[in-house]
């Protein structure tokens, strides 16, 4: 059944005044680019499989959004998730999901482009299908069906998800959604068939069609290779990276209620030198590039004229790193104070500087100040490979408390296997030592609030060897970081053990795993990153269905050798070079920043021309000075 954007307008007048927060579903914000769907040869639904709320924020599905706009012949609208009372409403009023711009059903567009961020999206990713009418599957799709395509961090694993999605983009998006763009319209001209549509795209730097490969088992179900199945597709596939960071957006559309960051979001930098083992974006997101101060001045000054947002988030894997992060300060608090603009600076690093600068900012000691030791012993802390003393996370909380923050926020992660029970007392020790700190420095009114995650090895990073911990051990150790601080001035949190297991089954899963994805969506899997709506038996279910070992997944130590179902995806960095560090963290060696000394992790030998090409302080690898000798980086081996 056909309904058409009136249609569904109309319909949705009844049903609205039934459901919470209405302004979800309406669109109509500042900011909001409507085109007429006529004058357009291509349409591009934008999709975050999550509740707008949460979908707004999101920065990388913002920067596409503004991409296809300012092209002439394409157009992009919003898509979000129905919360569960909206669903019901519009399955049973019959309307399909529809963009937000123009209230077109979604099927209507040529391309759906999903941001998948994290895996707890994959089941809203299949209802979001499903309530637009989109087959599930791939191999189900017509010509007249929309391309569905995915990109974002989880994707790096793509294969849990492959039997779902046309395409994959692996790394980042800024130029490959041009020539995604540019194919499509090609294809469209001709009259050629789905199949040589996703040929051509194979052959783009970047983009992943899993039809056009084939993984080959061993009897025990690792891998022994992936084959390709059709010449002209990437092996392997090399991720996309963009030389030097465009100019960020800065029409950015303000949302019509409260949604979780209700500001402005700018990259100052992308990638990381720190090289924490157990962070996936850290690894996937070499080399570092920073933008200018000068440029994201200007972005800050565009993007509150454009959006009259109050706060500004600079956002970087580790903001204190990033080379100008003094004369940033400097000038934003010079150039906005008084203009009612709050800046906030996520992710410093542990030491006195980060207490200075966040000093500068106005109104920065509204939440508390965050600092993320991760680990309470050196004995974790060299595993990890952030090697920060007691004595200096001691010394950054006195001085944190004494310049007028009266909360700190301490970051942990528990579950490493060589992690032991004294490993995890100490944590609570630690915690009990800062708040001692404040309560030194500003009596009563310290308070301390640590959060406790658990550990899931990730691919491509140098723990995708480990097993991680079972459900069991997971309960002892939060179990005991509950009774130890039992304090008035602490709040503890933590992460459900059984929402880690899901994201390290989906997180190293191979194609076998999209079975038990489309098992446990059917089972009724939907929001399984919401504590309230997780539903745990829905997916143990769906193992027993698919008959597989949910331990296959996490428990098990995967051998050096073992061939990975995420090989053939390559991040630049070699998986020798992880190997190397994996290594190393069993002997608890560490390896400090590599802006200081280069590792040699695989990145550079890979995007030398680009390098070549960005001489200068942008890129924090070091300068190639040999001439280029034309290899074809897609080629690389990982
Ligand atoms: S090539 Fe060297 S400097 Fe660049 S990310 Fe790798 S280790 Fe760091």
């Amino acid at each position: 059944m056909v309904v058409t954007p009136v249609e569904i307008q109309r319909k949705l007048e009844r049903i609205l005044p039934t459901v919470r927060k209405p302004a979800r579903y309406v669109g109509g914000e500042l900011n909001q680019v409507v085109k007429s769907w006529e004058s357009v040869e291509t349409r591009v639904a934008l999709l975050f499989p999550e509740i707008y709320d949460i979908g707004m924020s999101n920065l990388g599905l913002a920067i596409l959004y503004e991409l296809v706009n300012q092209r002439e012949d394409a157009l992009a609208e919003r898509v979000y998730n129905p919360w569960i009372d909206m669903e019901r409403a519009m399955r049973e009023a019959g309307i399909p999901l529809y963009s937000l711009e123009s209230k077109q059903p979604l099927c209507n567009f040529d391309i759906l482009g999903v941001t998948l961020p994290y895996e707890t999206l994959y089941t809203n990713l299949l209802n979001a299908l499903d309530l637009a009418g989109i087959p599930l599957f791939s191999q189900d799709r017509s010509v007249n069906d929309p391309l569905v395509i995915a990109g974002g961090h989880s994707t790096y694993n793509p294969e849990p998800m492959h039997l779902f999605l046309d395409a994959f983009v692996i790394g980042e998006g800024e130029q490959v959604i041009h020539e995604i763009i540019d194919t499509f319209q090609v294809w469209k001209r001709s009259s050629a068939s789905r199949q040589e549509l996703l040929v051509n795209l194979s052959s783009l730097n970047g983009v992943y069609v899993p039809s056009l490969y084939q993984p080959v088992y061993k009897a025990d179900w690792t891998i022994e290779q992936v084959v390709k199945l059709e010449d002209q597709a990437n092996f392997p596939i090399l991720k996309r990276i963009v030389a030097k960071l465009p100019p960020p957006p800065t029409h950015f559309i303000v949302p019509n209620l409260e949604t979780v960051h209700n500001r402005v979001a700018l990259e100052i930098m992308r990638g990381c030198t720190r090289g924490c083992r157990f962070c996936h974006a850290g690894m996937v997101s070499r080399p570092v590039r920073e933008r200018s101060v000068d440029q994201i001045v200007q972005a800050i000054e565009d993007a509150h004229r454009n959006t009259g947002f109050e706060e500004i988030g600079l956002l970087s894997l580790s903001s204190s790193d990033y080379t100008h992060i003094s004369e940033l300060i400097h000038t934003i608090t010079g150039k906005f104070t008084g203009r009612h603009l709050g800046i906030s600076l996520p992710s410093l690093r542990i030491e006195s500087f980060s207490v200075d600068l966040m000093n500068q900012l106005k109104d920065s000691r509204h939440g508390g100040f965050t600092l993320a030791p991760e680990a309470a012993t050196e004995h974790m802390r060299n595993i990890i490979n952030k090697p920060v003393s007691t004595e200096q996370l001691l010394n950054t909380s006195h001085q944190i408390y004494s310049r007028g923050w009266t909360t700190i926020k301490l970051y942990f992660m528990i579950g490493h296997p060589a992690e032991t029970i004294a490993d995890v007392k100490a944590i609570a020790e630690l915690c009990k030592a800062v708040l001692a700190e404040g309560h030194k420095t500003i009596g009563r009114r310290a308070k301390l609030n640590a959060g406790v995650a658990t550990f899931i090895p990730k691919p491509h990073t140098p723990f995708q060897w480990v097993p991680c911990d079972s459900f069991d051990q997971i309960q002892v150790k939060q179990d005991l970081l509950r009774q130890e601080l039992r304090h008035h001035d602490i709040k503890l949190s933590w992460t459900d053990a059984k929402v880690t297991m899901l994201e390290s089954w989906l997180s190293r899963g191979d194609r076998r795993m999209a079975q038990v994805i489309h098992s446990a969506w059917r089972n009724g899997a939907r929001f399984d990153a919401w504590q309230e709506h997780f539903n745990y038996e829905a997916w143990i279910k769906a193992f027993k269905d698919s008959q597989l070992d949910p331990a296959f997944y996490t428990h098990r130590e995967r051998s050096l050798d073992e061939v990975f179902p995420w090989d053939h995806i390559h991040t630049g960095v070699r998986k020798s070079f992880l190997k190397r560090d994996y290594l190393q963290s069993q002997k608890s060696e560490t390896q400090p920043d590599c802006r200081q000394n280069c590792y040699a992790c695989g990145i550079l030998p890979v995007f030398a021309d680009l390098r070549r090409e960005n001489p200068g302080e942008a890129w924090m690898c070091p300068e190639v000075k040999t001439p280029s000798r034309h290899k074809n980086a897609a080629t690389a081996q990982p």
